[in-house]
């Protein structure tokens, strides 16, 4: 129990949408997270833009902001020796195309935009993640 961390996880609107909630938290369970904490909300445009604020200047920002509060997502808390990097890796590539086989993007995934999960990059950054969205 050395490296115990948590890490952000949202499954995505084009996930929550075809009902694969259900499904990808299965996944998160059997590659042994804990979900500590779970809940399924609508952001608005705004929140969205504060969230991947770290994007701003990249040219997908706005469609990025417009499609994470296009419909329902579900945020988690995860929990297990190196959440981070594990989930990143169960996660897969960025580009559902370049996922390798077995990892969540490249079973679900639609597109580069419509990818069905995010997950922190960093110990640092899913300490803010998770403050974001749980604060309280
Ligand atoms: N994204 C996009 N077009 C791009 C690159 C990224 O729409 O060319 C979206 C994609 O949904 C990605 C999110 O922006 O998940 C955040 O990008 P990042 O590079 O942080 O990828 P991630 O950490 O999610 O793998
Ligand atoms: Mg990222």
């Amino acid at each position: 129990m050395n490296n115990l961390e948590q890490t952000l996880s949202i499954i995505k609107p084009d996930a929550v949408e075809r009902n694969l909630q259900e499904e990808i938290i299965n996944e998160f369970k059997k590659n042994g997270f804990l979900i500590i904490k779970q809940k399924k909300i609508h952001v608005s445009k705004i929140e969205a833009e504060q969230f991947y604020k770290v994007h701003q200047t990249k040219p997908f920002y706005n469609d990025l902001c417009t499609y994470l509060s296009s419909g329902p997502i579900v945020v988690m808390i995860l929990e297990k020796e190196n959440a981070v990097l594990d989930n990143r890796n169960l996660m897969g590539a960025t580009n559902p195309s370049e996922a390798k086989e077995g990892t969540l993007r490249k079973k679900y995934g639609i597109s580069i935009d419509k990818n069905s999960v995010h997950g922190s990059d960093s110990v640092e950054n899913a300490k803010i993640e998770i403050d974001f969205f749980f604060k309280d």
